[in-house]
């Protein structure tokens, strides 16, 4: 094994004082560069604010490609494990599921697979089941369609906007698009 740069354990890059997205108060990140086999070279931010407890976490690509749109068609079972990296700034959706995940101020970067994503798109309609404004037809409806995609009974396209170009879907079935031509 190489000692520099091939895999190994996040190196230390900097620390960073930005503002709390929470309270706005400056807190400190740390942000490591990690070589991960397969996905490539990532860095990894995290910190907690002293003010208020919030925890930062981001996770994105260390070479951006400029504002994208990145797409990927999931046609089996199988395509559920594709690996994605959602930088904190990239909305994602998926148009055949009528949902849509958009980047707020306490949004975290991750990385997980597609399915992991369907995952959290759960989580986010189950706390949308609570409010009186949504129709539950609608709502069981979608979820059922939610539910068929996760059982790989489904096909559906992930499309993930990501102004800073730093997120990924490791794929040779990944398509990538200019955000702005
Ligand atoms: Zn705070």
């Amino acid at each position: 094994m190489s000692s520099q740069g091939g895999g190994g354990r996040p190196k230390l890059l900097w620390k960073l004082d930005i503002d709390c997205p929470a309270c706005k108060n400056e807190m400190v990140i740390e942000e490591y560069i990690h070589n991960i086999p397969i996905i490539g070279r990532i860095i990894l931010s995290s910190g907690e604010c002293k003010s208020c407890g919030f925890i930062y976490r981001d996770t994105r690509m260390a070479d951006s490609r400029g504002s994208q749109i990145l797409k990927y068609r999931v046609e089996s079972g199988e395509d559920l494990n594709t690996i994605v990296v959602r930088a904190a700034s990239a909305s994602i959706e998926i148009p055949e599921l009528k949902v849509k995940v958009n980047p707020g101020a306490a949004s975290q970067g991750f990385i997980t697979t597609v399915e992991g994503v369907l995952q959290r798109i759960v989580e986010v309609m189950e706390f949308l089941k609570e409010d009186e404004e949504v129709d539950i037809n609608v709502w069981e409806e979608r979820m059922d369609a939610i539910n068929k995609a996760l059982q790989g009974k489904l096909r559906f396209t992930l499309v993930i906007r990501d102004p800073e170009g730093v997120s990924k879907i490791v794929s040779n079935k990944e398509e990538r698009l200019n955000m702005y031509k």
